[in-house]
C-alpha cells in the first residue's frame, strides 16, 4: 500500500488555508516529499513527519512555488538530525537542481556558520546528495522503485514526473504540465495519478494578461482527467488548485473531472489522504 498526503494544495498566491505545492508519499516504510512549497514542514508536522524523517526529496521542477521552503527543509533537517555523521539527504530533480540547492545553502551560509561555531556536534554543513534526471529509474531501495519521465511545462524546462512503486501499488506525480506523451507513458496503468490543475474557464476571464498566461503551460481539470483516462489509472488525485477551491465548490470541480474520467476522483483541503493499494 502507498499512502498519499496532500500537504499543500495551494498555488503561488498565498492562501490562509492552503500551503504551497507539496505531496507526501509513504511507500514501503520510506517517506518521500514531492516538491516543497510554502509551509510544507508545518503541514508535515501535522501528520507526524519531520524533516529528519524523509527518505528523499523529489522535485518536479524549479518554479518558486514548488521549492519555496527548500532552505527551511535543509536547515531544519540538519539541526534536527542527532545521529552522528548523518547520511546525506537524497534530492532528485531535473537538471538545474544542484545549482538551486547549492545557492540555497549559500544563502543560509551565515546561519550554517553560526550553528557550526556554536554546537560542538555540528561540524559540517547540511549533507545533501543531488541527482539530476529527466528519464529512467532513479531509486531502487528495499522494494521501492522510482522512475521519472519528462513532462511539458515549457518554457519551464526540463520538468519531470515521478512514478513510485512498491509491492504492486503505484503512484504517479505529474507536477505542473500540459498533457504530453511522457506523462501518458509514465502514468500507464498506475494505481493513482496526482496531478496539478488550474481552472482555465475561470483564469481565461481574468483581466490581467499575466494571469491568463498561466493557462498555456498547465493542465485544466478536464485535461488532467483526460490524461488519467488515457493512462487507465485507478484514481485521479487533484491538487495545486488555481484558483483555490472555494468552500462548497468541491463537487463542481469533481464534476468537471468526471466529464473525462470515470474512476474515483480525490480532491480536498491540505492533509487530504488517499490510500493506494496494489491493482488486481
Ligand atoms: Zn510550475
Ligand atoms: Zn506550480
Amino acid at each position: 500500500m502507498i499512502e498519499i498526503t496532500l500537504l499543500g494544495t495551494g498555488s503561488p498566491i498565498p492562501d490562509p488555508n492552503r500551503a504551497g505545492p507539496s505531496t507526501l508519499v509513504r511507500a514501503g516504510g520510506q517517506v518521500f516529499l514531492v516538491d516543497c512549497g510554502r509551509g510544507v514542514l508545518q503541514r508535515a508536522a501535522a501528520v507526524g513527519v519531520g524533516a529528519a524523517g524523509l527518505s528523499a526529496l523529489l522535485l518536479t521542477h524549479l518554479h518558486s512555488d514548488h521549492i519555496a521552503d527548500l532552505g527551511d527543509l535543509l536547515i531544519t533537517r540538519w539541526v534536527s538530525t542527532f545521529a552522528p555523521d548523518p547520511a546525506p539527504l537524497p534530492i532528485i530533480g531535473p537538471p538545474g537542481t544542484a545549482e538551486v540547492v547549492e545557492a540555497t545553502l549559500k544563502a543560509f551560509g551565515h546561519d550554517i556558520g553560526y550553528r557550526i561555531a556554536h554546537h560542538a556536534d555540528l561540524t559540517a554543513p547540511p549533507a545533501v546528495e543531488v541527482h539530476e534526471h529527466t528519464e529512467g529509474q532513479v531509486w531502487d531501495r528495499d522494494g521501492v522503485l522510482i522512475r521519472v519521465a519528462s513532462t511539458d511545462h515549457r518554457p519551464v524546462a526540463p520538468t519531470i514526473g515521478f512514478r513510485i512503486e512498491t509491492g504492486g501499488a503505484s503512484v504517479v506525480l505529474a507536477g505542473d504540465t500540459v498533457p504530453c506523451a511522457g506523462l501518458d507513458e509514465l502514468a500507464a496503468g498506475a494505481g493513482a495519478l496526482v496531478h496539478t490543475v488550474i481552472r482555465k474557464d475561470i483564469l481565461s476571464n481574468v483581466g490581467q494578461q499575466r494571469i491568463k498566461d498561466v493557462c498555456d503551460y498547465h493542465s485544466s481539470v478536464q485535461e488532467a482527467a483526460a490524461t488519467a483516462a488515457r493512462a487507465g489509472v485507478g484514481a485521479l488525485v487533484l491538487t495545486h488548485y488555481v484558483p483555490a477551491i472555494a468552500p462548497g465548490q468541491e463537487d463542481q470541480w469533481r464534476a468537471l473531472a468526471a466529464t473525462e474520467f470515470s474512476g474515483p476522483i480525490e480532491l480536498g483541503d491540505d492533509l487530504h489522504r488517499v490510500q493506494v493499494h496494489a491493482r488486481q
